[in-house]
């Protein structure tokens, strides 16, 4: 098996990724950054986005494994006590393979068109002002927005930013995007649909910049500020991600676990 570790950088996380590049020795693991079969992610669910960034263009070939060093993580499912388990389970099992749904958009500016994969989320926000755009849903006219922003999430991003603005959390097994709102302005002269909307594979929605405006765009921990965006189109993305479980963690029991059982 070929594998690669990516951890958060404190001491904890790189002490554990040391351990784990010591264990993956003695089994014969093939330690390889390039072109590995599985990523470990040392830390919390920020590492693994970083981690699925660094490999997104290989997201077909890899699963990652998660391994959380502060709190119970959304992609982390494993503690730092159990890491010889894993290990162990790593070279005795073959794991069940879990796909997640992932967000794809497409952002159109005079002369480019850039495609992004979001594992939770993109946001969309005006840099100087009120952002100001049209919202086509299938190439109609669903809603002119003024406001902070939106949140287009995953099923799995849902727990993230998504549930801050009041966006339902959707099990990832459920392929959908959801969009959602943060402070829409909302009178007699403005309106917009007030709740969040999902949007099932194989529709898409359009978001037109109805302005010149410095756009701040989010693609999870990632961002970037552009003043020539035209529009974006955002789908369900046709690639997933894959998670290696070597053990069953149930959706609902982590929402539970990191969100109502303290
Ligand atoms: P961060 O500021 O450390 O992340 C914010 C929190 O979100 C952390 O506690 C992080 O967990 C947690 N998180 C990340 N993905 C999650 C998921 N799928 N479900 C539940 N919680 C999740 O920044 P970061 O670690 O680089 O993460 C980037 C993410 O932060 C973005 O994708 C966005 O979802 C989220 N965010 C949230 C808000 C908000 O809620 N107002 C604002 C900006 C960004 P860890 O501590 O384990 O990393
Ligand atoms: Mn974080």
């Amino acid at each position: 098996m070929k594998y690669a570790v990516i951890d958060r950088g404190d001491t904890l996380s790189q002490s554990l990724a040391e351990q784990f590049h010591q264990l993956a020795k003695e089994r014969g693991f093939i330690r390889n950054d390039e072109m590995p079969d599985i990523v470990v992610s040392i830390g919390g669910d920020g590492t693994l986005l970083q981690a699925f960034h660094r490999y997104f263009e290989q997201v077909a070939d890899v699963s990652f494994v998660g391994i959380h060093t502060g709190h119970l993580g959304f992609y982390a499912d494993w503690q730092a006590n159990e890491l010889h388990e894993l290990v162990t389970m790593m070279a005795e099992q073959t794991p069940q393979i879990v796909r997640y749904p992932l967000a794809e958009i497409q952002v159109e500016t005079p002369e480019h068109c850039f495609k992004y994969l979001a594992l939770n989320e993109f946001t969309l926000k005006g840099v100087d002002a009120t952002l100001v755009v049209q919202i086509n849903v299938n190439d109609e006219l669903f809603e002119m927005f003024r406001g902070d922003g939106i949140v287009i999430s995953t099923p799995s991003g849902s727990t993230a930013y998504n549930k801050s603005v009041g966006g339902a959390i959707v099990h990832p097994y459920i392929e959908s995007l959801q969009i959602a709102e943060i402070a829409s302005i909302n009178n007699r002269v403005y309106r917009t649909l007030g709740s969040s909307l999902l949007l099932p594979a194989h529709h898409h929605c359009d978001i037109i910049s109805k302005k010149e405006q410095r756009l701040l765009l989010t693609i999870d921990h990632l961002s970037i500020q552009r003043s020539d965006i035209h529009s974006i189109r955002c789908s369900v993305g046709t690639k997933k991600v894959s998670f290696a479980r070597y053990r069953p963690l149930p959706f609902w029991k982590r929402v539970r676990d990191a969100f109502i059982d303290i």
